[in-house]
Order: structure tokens, then C-alpha cells, then sequence
């Protein structure tokens, strides 16, 4: 009471209900003192008439103004009921605009989200510049990113679907280098969702919980895609090709099926894991075991043929993915194998389809697009520990559209030639 706050004042602060008491510079930050606008105020069990308590003052961080870092100093009207026999013991008022105990108010919240995850700009750096810490702005970015990228209607209709895997964890001592697939909208250049693993299985589960709706909209551009860019099919069929082998020649040296202590049965694993990937240890342990359970090279050869499929992805020029593929299929087809027989006469019929993989360099790019921002993410965050974190950033960061409103130019575009 008494002090009638300008409405110019109340324009300034922007904070719906309340009203500007006072703003003071101290130590190069500015102090706003607050209070909501004053009103009668009923309990909210017995509807009696509340009496006051007397005030608390509550401060929070602000958005910035001026440059300066915004203190907001809330003069909190405490309550208690007027009603004796009301078990209501006494409260204080509460906004929507500044939670209980929080350190910044919901604005600076919303923003503190904007700002890592629409702009990238790393958590900490936005806490130093907000003077609070790492976890108050992540619970933020938790808080206001989680709706953004959980809104069912955020995917939409793609009509073309790119894959990409990347490396989000390195191997250390501890672990071995952790994988994501990327799922990618190609038309728009958006990142759709991402999740651990980079099998054809995970590709498979994800596909799964879209709607058959979704699933039909993609369905033409996701057979041509999965044709023409997706390597996960080629190199899981050369995958199948290996454990059908070693399954036929496990049988035929041991007359049963595989199990614990067969020599191709423990290194099954192995036998599907790309070459590079395996440790000297593990490639060893591949090579004493096609040793003592393949006598006449039969899984050795197909084992090279999936090799040779996936060295041909590798390739960076059309000419030499022709040559590798070339290659693969006349020693497949020279090989004593049957599955690889087979194997090579698929391979053959879908080869301008394969080899297309190679040529789409247009088609790549929105991935390869998204790819860099991904990268970028990683960079900015020196890395994640948790998957979620990491989706939760890289979506916020190219899968979720922001409505920012923009500002109006505040001066127009003046004529060229005036008279
Ligand atoms: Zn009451």
C-alpha cells in the first residue's frame, strides 16, 4: 500500500502480477525489489479471510539487464488464517513465475534453455553468466527441453529417412567406444531421434513404435533409402552369410549344433565385429579359433567377404567402390562357399542400387549436415556421460523447431534514392 508503482516501472520488470518498488545498482549488478499486486487473499481450506504475517524477502536471478546480472528481491507476503478453529497454520504467496526455493526465476529458466540447447552454448558457461550453478541451469535445460522433445508432434511426417552412427563415448580402460544411430529427416535436414547401439535391431525397434501412418508416409523413400544409403542392410546380410557358415561347418566338424567351448561357437561375436575393431587380443582369439574349427577356410573366406563389402563402403570415389565391388563378387563367386554363392548373386542384383550409396552425395549431405552438428554438440559439452543428456542436447540442438519471437527492425529499409 501507499507505494503506487509506475506503469512504466511495471513495463520495465515484465513480470506478470507484479510490481517494481525499487531498482538499485550494487556492485555492478542491479537489485529490483518486488511485490505481487496486493489483493484480498482467502485460505485456501476453510476460504476464511487470510491475515498478515508479515513479509520475507526471496531472492532469485533474473534475466540481464542493461548488461548488468539482474537480482529480483521478492517482498513475500506471508499469511495466516483468520479462522481459530481452521488447522491452517500459515503460508506465503507463490507465483508461477518464481518457484519456491529456485534460484532463477522461470524466464531466466526458459532462457537459460535456449541458450544451451537452441544455441549450444555449454552449461557451465551459461551458469557462470547467470551466477548459479552447473545443475540449477541443467535442471533448467531438463525442465523446459524435455516437453520440446518428448511432444509427439515434434518428428511430423518424413517423407525420406537418413541413418548415421556416430562415436558419442570413446573407448577408455574402462569401456569400449559407445555408438548412437542417428535417425535424420534428409528433406529437412533435422535430426529426428537418437539411440544407443548401431545394429540393424536398433534401427528395427525404433521404426517400430512410429505409426503405421508415419510408416506409410516414409515407406517408398524408406525402400529407396534403405537401398541406395543405408549400408545396415548390405553388411547385415554379409553378417548372416558368416553365421550361416559357421553354423554348417560347426555341424559338420562336431555333429552338433554350437555351444560353450566350441572353438567357432566362442568367437561368434568376434567373426561380426569389424576388423579395425578388434583388438590384437581379440583378433588372436578369432584367429586360434577359425584355426581349430574351420579346416578348410569356409568361414575364413566368407569372414573376408563381409570384410571386402564393408571396405567397399570405405571408399570415398564411385570408380573404386565399382572396383571393391567387383572384386567382392567375382571372389565370392570364385570361392567354394555356397552361402557366398548366394550371397554375391544378391549382391549382384542390387548392385547399381548399392552402388548408388556412392553417387547420392546430395541426398548425404542433410545428414552429413546433422552429422557436424553433432559433432559440434560433443565439442561444446567436452563429451557426455549420459546418454540422455547427450539426446536431450543434440534434439534441442537440431531437432526441435524454436518459436522465438523475433524482434521488428527498428529502422526500416530507407530508399535507396530519395529526391
Ligand atoms: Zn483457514
Amino acid at each position: 500500500m501507499g507505494f503506487e508503482s509506475s506503469e512504466s516501472a511495471v513495463a520495465v520488470l515484465g513480470l506478470e502480477g507484479f510490481v517494481l518498488l525499487a531498482a538499485v545498482e550494487v556492485d555492478g549488478e542491479l537489485h529490483q525489489l518486488v511485490e505481487t499486486r496486493a489483493g484480498i487473499v482467502g485460505c485456501s481450506v476453510c476460504g476464511g479471510r487470510a491475515l498478515s504475517k508479515g513479509r520475507r524477502r526471496t531472492k532469485v536471478r533474473d534475466l540481464s539487464c542493461g548488461g548488468r546480472p539482474v537480482v529480483v528481491v521478492w517482498v513475500k507476503r506471508l499469511w495466516r488464517c483468520g479462522d481459530a478453529d481452521c488447522d491452517v497454520r500459515g503460508w506465503s504467496e507463490s507465483s508461477p513465475l518464481i518457484a519456491p526455493r529456485a534460484s532463477l526465476t522461470e524466464r531466466a529458466r526458459a532462457e537459460a534453455c535456449r541458450r544451451v540447447g537452441r544455441d549450444n552454448h555449454a552449461v557451465a558457461q551459461v551458469a557462470r553468466s547467470l551466477g548459479v550453478g552447473w545443475a540449477t541451469v541443467m535442471n533448467a535445460v531438463r525442465d523446459y527441453g524435455t516437453p520440446l522433445v518428448e511432444d509427439p508432434g515434434r518428428i511430423g511426417a518424413v517423407s525420406a529417412l537418413g541413418l548415421d552412427e556416430t562415436a558419442w563415448q570413446r573407448a577408455n580402460a574402462t569401456r569400449h567406444t559407445s555408438f548412437v544411430t542417428g535417425f535424420v529427416d534428409i528433406v529437412a535436414g533435422r535430426l529426428l531421434d537418437i539411440v544407443a547401439g548401431r545394429s540393424a535391431r536398433v534401427v528395427e525397434d525404433w521404426l517400430e513404435k512410429r505409426s503405421e501412418n508415419w510408416l506409410a508416409g516414409v515407406a517408398v523413400k524408406l525402400a529407396h533409402a534403405a537401398l541406395v544409403v543405408d549400408p545396415f542392410h548390405v553388411v547385415r546380410l554379409a553378417n548372416l552369410a558368416v553365421d550361416d557358415v559357421r553354423r554348417r561347418v560347426q555341424r559338420d566338424e562336431l555333429g552338433h549344433r554350437g555351444r560353450k567351448g566350441d572353438p567357432l561357437y566362442g568367437i561368434r561375436r568376434l567373426l561380426l565385429r569389424a576388423d579395425e575393431r578388434l583388438s590384437e587380443v581379440a583378433r588372436a582369439r578369432m584367429e586360434a579359433g577359425l584355426a581349430a574349427g574351420d579346416p578348410d577356410d569356409e568361414l575364413y573366406v566368407t569372414w573376408q567377404a563381409k570384410e571386402a563389402l564393408r571396405w567397399m563402403y570405405a571408399a570415398r570415389t564411385m570408380v573404386v567402390a565399382e572396383l571393391r565391388f567387383d572384386a567382392f563378387v567375382t571372389a565370392a563367386k570364385s570361392s567354394v562357399v555356397p552361402e557366398l554363392h548366394r550371397l554375391a548373386k544378391t549382391m549382384t542384383k542390387w548392385r547399381t542400387e548399392i552402388l548408388a550409396h556412392h553417387s547420392t552425395g546430395a541426398s548425404n549431405g542433410p545428414t552429413e549436415a546433422v552429422n557436424l552438428l553433432i559433432k559440434k554438440v560433443l565439442r561444446v559439452a567436452h563429451g557426455f556421460r549420459n546418454l540422455d543428456n547427450y539426446r536431450l542436447r543434440l534434439l534441442l540442438h537440431c531437432g526441435v523447431k524454436w518459436q522465438t519471437p523475433q524482434a521488428t527492425r527498428i529502422r526500416g529499409r530507407a530508399p535507396r534514392l530519395v529526391a
